[in-house]
């Protein structure tokens, strides 16, 4: 995959040359190029922003440096049939997800665009979406002073999604969010440690047990932290057990789905 980023910054995306991701670089299965939109600028102060139209706070990224900069990129993807992607990160965007990482992480290219200040002018994303599909993305409801380190969580996200990036793709399988649930706890040696003791069943060597134990584990860590992803779901993708599990939980069936009494 071929991930273009354009920034004020681009010093600040250094971490993604590091750990996975750096060798998925040096294995020639990312291959990851950042841009300083200064250098599409024109004038001796290499300015990118301006007063934003109609007042207010701050300041707003002008739109010729971006359209430059976009289109040098567009130059270097190579030709496929349906538009490149750009991701414009935005806290006014769609929430990033595992899904949505599982989505991007098909396509040959990704761009990304990273704002500072008050964000980009919008008509850079309407012109944009000329030569490419825009999304706009959130990484979550809170407000972060530019894209950079969204544009790093979402690289890193999709980038380990890649094949041949994670050394065991079985770990990818039973991750958080993979199947809607979270992780079950994970141990490691000392079986015992300041008072606190590994489950029996983890040492039982009982394959059928651990992954029953793990499966229900599962269901409790997900009620407990984040109620609202069981909430809705169909009590017919879940065994009968799991929906014992469930009950004890709160859980209940209303119209064929699951509701949190
Ligand atoms: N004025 C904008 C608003 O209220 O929607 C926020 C601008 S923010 C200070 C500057 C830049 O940080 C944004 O253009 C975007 O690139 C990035 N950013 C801030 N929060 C983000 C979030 N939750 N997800 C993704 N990018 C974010």
């Amino acid at each position: 995959m071929r991930v273009d980023v354009v920034s004020i910054f681009p010093e600040y995306l250094a971490p993604l040359r590091l750990s996975l991701l750096g060798r998925a670089q040096e294995d020639g299965i990312l291959q990851l190029s950042v841009h300083d939109l200064r250098d599409f600028t024109a004038d001796r102060h290499r300015t990118v922003d301006d007063t934003p139209y109609g007042g207010g706070a701050g300041m707003v990224m002008k739109p010729e440096p971006w359209a430059l900069a976009l289109e040098a990129v567009l130059a270097e993807l190579p030709e496929t049939n349906e538009a490149p992607t750009l991701i414009v990160p935005s806290p006014a965007g769609e929430v990033f997800t595992q899904a949505l990482a599982e989505e991007l992480a098909q396509e040959p290219s990704l761009t990304f665009a990273c704002g500072r200040y008050e964000g980009i002018d919008e008509r850079v994303l309407e012109w944009a979406a000329e030569h490419f599909r825009v999304r706009p993305v959130s990484l979550g409801d809170y407000v972060l002073n530019g894209g950079e380190v969204a544009v790093m969580a979402m690289v890193e996200a999709v980038g380990r999604l890649l094949p041949g990036v994670v050394g065991n793709p079985e770990s990818l399988v039973e991750e958080s969010h993979s199947d809607g649930l979270l992780e079950y706890p994970v141990y490691t040696k000392p079986s015992s440690w300041r008072g606190h003791d590994v489950p029996d069943v983890l040492l039982s060597g009982n394959h059928g047990l651990i992954a029953r134990w793990r499966r229900e584990q599962q269901f409790r860590r997900t009620a407990a932290r984040r109620p609202e992803l069981l909430e809705g779901a169909d009590p017919a993708e879940f065994t009968g057990r799991e929906r014992e599990v469930l009950r004890e939980l709160g859980y209940d069936v209303v119209d064929g789905r699951l509701v949190r009494q």
